[in-house]
Order: C-alpha cells, then sequence, then structure tokens
C-alpha cells in the first residue's frame, strides 16, 4: 500500500466559473465537488456539494484567486471540510483546453507549459486564459505545499494522422500558424471509449458522440483517436447549441461584404447567436427546441432535423478513418438524456445495420447501458461522461512515478 495521500482536487475554469472536485484515487469517489459561478460580477454564487449535502452560497469573487480564497478555507475548515489538512491532496489536477501539438501527456504545471499555453491564446482565447488564471490561483492558494498537473483536453486527439487534421490550405498556414484540427472534449471522448474497452474489448472501432451544448464526435480505434470533428477550434463540426459547426468558409467573406460586418462579428453569431437556437429562434436547450416543434413551430422543426442530419452525416463520414464501425457511444447532456435524439441518430444509420431497441433506449437517462436491438450489427451505448475522474487519474499517475511510488499496487 503507498504512503502516498490519494486525494486529487481537480480543477475546471472557465472564464467566469470554476468547476472543482476531491476524488478519493483508491475507489475513485468524489467527496466533494461543486462550482463558482459569476466570479467578476458583483455577485456570485458557490455550489458546494460534500457526500450529497449541499452548500447554496452567494457571495462576490473579484477573481479565481478569490474563489480559490474561499474553497481552500472550505475544503479545511468546519462541516464542509474535505480534508484535516491540505497535505492530505497528492496533487492539484487542472483541465487544461489548449496546449497545441507539443503535449500529449499529462505534465506538470512549469513556465513551459505556461508559455504553451500563452501561445496558443490566439486559437482558443476565453479557455486558454482561463486555464492560466486558474493556475495562478491555485499557485496562491496552495503554494509549493501540492503539485499541480495540467491534463490538456485536445492530448487525446494528436494521434491522429495528418490526412485527418491537415486542411487544403496552404501548408505554410500550418507550419507558420499553427493552423490544424487540434479537436476538443478530449477528455470525455477518452473516458467514454477507456470504459467500452473495459467492458467490451472486443469493440476495436468505436465512434463516441459527445452530445451536449457544444457537440463533437470522435473516431477511436483500438483505444486511438484517429479523427474528431471539432477543428482549430470548438466551433468545427457538427451543429451544436449555439454554435453552427462547418458551414462553406465562403460565407464569411460574403458577410462581411455585403453586410459590412467585422471578422470579430460573424465570429461571435457564429459562436454564440446560430446553432439550436440560431436555427429555432426559440433556445440553445433542446428540451425547449423540441417542445416547440412538437407544437408545430416549423423553425424549430428545421433546428432539430438539422441536428439529427449532421450528426448521423459525420458519424457516416468518420467512419472512413476506422475503416467500419463495431460500436456508437452516446454520451454528455443530450447523449445521456435524450432518448428521442439517439433514436432519431440512429434511424439515419440502418444502413449501416445500426438497430436501436426502442424499449429500453426510452429507459435510459444517465446511466451505463447498450441500447442496441439484438439484430443491430453497431453495438450502441449510453456511457455518462466523466472529464473529471481522466484528469484526477492522469494527475495521479503522474504524481506517483515522480514520487517513485509503485505503481501497480
Ligand atoms: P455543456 O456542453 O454545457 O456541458 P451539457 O452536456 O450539460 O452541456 O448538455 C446540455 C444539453 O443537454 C442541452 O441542450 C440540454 O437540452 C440537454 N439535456 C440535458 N438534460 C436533458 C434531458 N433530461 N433531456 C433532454 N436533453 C437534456
Amino acid at each position: 500500500m503507498s504512503s502516498l495521500s490519494s486525494k486529487i482536487l481537480v480543477i475546471n475554469t472557465g472564464s467566469s466559473s470554476l468547476k472543482f472536485q476531491l476524488i478519493e484515487m483508491y475507489e475513485e469517489r468524489s467527496i466533494i465537488r461543486g462550482t463558482c459561478e459569476r466570479i467578476g460580477e458583483e455577485m456570485g454564487h458557490i455550489e458546494y456539494n460534500k457526500k450529497g449535502r449541499i452548500w447554496n452560497i452567494d457571495v462576490p469573487m473579484a477573481d479565481h484567486r478569490a474563489a480559490f480564497a474561499i474553497i481552500k478555507k472550505m475544503l479545511i475548515e468546519g462541516e464542509t471540510r474535505g480534508v484535516k489538512s491540505l497535505d492530505e491532496i497528492a496533487g492539484i489536477g487542472h483541465r487544461a483546453v489548449q496546449g497545441g501539438e507539443k503535449y500529449v501527456e499529462a505534465t506538470l504545471v512549469t513556465q513551459d507549459v505556461k508559455d504553451a499555453i500563452t501561445e496558443m491564446i490566439p486559437i482558443a482565447p476565453i479557455h486558454n486564459r482561463a486555464t492560466l488564471s486558474g493556475f495562478e490561483a491555485a499557485e496562491e492558494a496552495f503554494g509549493d505545499l501540492i503539485p499541480q498537473v495540467a491534463v490538456f483536453d485536445n492530448a487525446f486527439h494528436n494521434t491522429m494522422k495528418p490526412e485527418a487534421y491537415i486542411y487544403a490550405l496552404p501548408y505554410e498556414f500550418y507550419t507558420d500558424y499553427k493552423i490544424r484540427k487540434y479537436g476538443y472534449h478530449g477528455a470525455s471522448h477518452r473516458y467514454v471509449t477507456e470504459r467500452l474497452r473495459e467492458l467490451y474489448p472486443a469493440y476495436r472501432r468505436v465512434i463516441s458522440c459527445h452530445l451536449g451544448n457544444g457537440a463533437s464526435l470522435c473516431a477511436v480505434l483500438d483505444g486511438k483517436c484517429v479523427d474528431t470533428t471539432m477543428g482549430l477550434t470548438p466551433l468545427g463540426g457538427i451543429m451544436m447549441g449555439t454554435r453552427c459547426g462547418n458551414i462553406d468558409p465562403a460565407i464569411i467573406p460574403y458577410l462581411q461584404n455585403t453586410t459590412g460586418m467585422t471578422a470579430d462579428e460573424i465570429d461571435y453569431i457564429m459562436n454564440n447567436k446560430s446553432g439550436l437556437l440560431g436555427l429555432s429562434g426559440v433556445s440553445s436547450d433542446l428540451r425547449d427546441v423540441e417542445a416547440a416543434a412538437a407544437e408545430g413551430n416549423y423553425r424549430a422543426q428545421i433546428a432539430l432535423d438539422l441536428f439529427v442530419y449532421t450528426a448521423a452525416t459525420y458519424i457516416a463520414a468518420v467512419t472512413v478513418s476506422l475503416g467500419g464501425l463495431d460500436a456508437i457511444i452516446f454520451t454528455a447532456g443530450i447523449g445521456e438524456n435524450d432518448p428521442g435524439m439517439r433514436k432519431m441518430i440512429c434511424d439515419r444509420l440502418k444502413h449501416f445495420g445500426v438497430e436501436i431497441d426502442d424499449k429500453i433506449n426510452n429507459e435510459v437517462r444517465r446511466r451505463e447501458c447498450s441500447i442496441a436491438s439484438l439484430d443491430s450489427k453497431v453495438g450502441i451505448f449510453v456511457i455518462p461522461t466523466n472529464e473529471e475522474l481522466v484528469v484526477a487519474r492522469d494527475t495521479y499517475k503522474l504524481i506517483r512515478s515522480m514520487k517513485g511510488d509503485d505503481l501497480d499496487d
């Protein structure tokens, strides 16, 4: 048995939010989880959950440092306490979204890592600035006491071949400006595909469908990513809640020339006012769009149809990288909870031998389950995602190897 503490604090920093989770790694059990929201606003909010007991606290948090200071205090003091002292926390694992091509493994947060993330700010401005401020805030709160590890979300996609990640632009755009497909949602795609390999190792050619507000597909061959739908940024690929996904690139200069909108204005609309929201005019939330479509709202119906059509079309497209298809996994908000959407997507893939079991599918919400009919030639699964656990596992593994801890016990 190891002498190293077995608790990992996972941090996922957004521009105005901070999600945290303290995980006990022997049993991979969450002890504390929570979210700080509206950081930087006049009044912020913290939801803090200790083994099912929940505290909701309204408190101003000027920045991520202020949020961290409060969380640190709650972790070690009073009824909210999760550890007796900070040295019970073996490491802090940060979910870092975009580290470029350099990092394929979890890595200690060093100046080099910060520089790599800074260099990628033009490509992922919101995410990478948030990650950097998460590092700083954690360093300030915990000093050198606890090692900090960055787990890069795009690392899972670094196994793609050039044919999957290069755009047909002048090659210098790749070498000089780093323009290529990077992919996102890596921790989620990795978690669900690794889980399927544990459960059914025979499925070699797998497509993971992360369908949430942001949505992407990932083709995974023998556990390695061979293609994914998001691109240089999370705007690419299939249609999403507020993002348009892939469109004819000529639309952008056409809009600039005909409306006078700037590139930034168009970028904002494509990221925030498009997708389900832009088409339906109702909401970015699929439940609202489905309700509106059921009442006969034409635009909502188009939004729904296009969501199904693009998801199914891209599933078909990425089978090329796999040379066939053994299993499909549905995960994230929509994939885990919406049987109607799962059915509509699978029904468009019947020519691949994809056959869903309607009865089982209708009963499955947010739990691991096979939803394929007995006749299906392709496995179909719902697997709830767990991105934090991926970050915690990688962080723990790195810290144990650094400390010379026996990884096999
Ligand atoms: P994010 O990308 O913000 O993490 P989520 O994974 O939470 O997004 O997914 C949000 C989406 O999941 C929304 O479109 C919402 O409609 C959908 N969703 C969540 N719960 C359900 C549910 N019970 N039934 C249908 N859709 C759901």
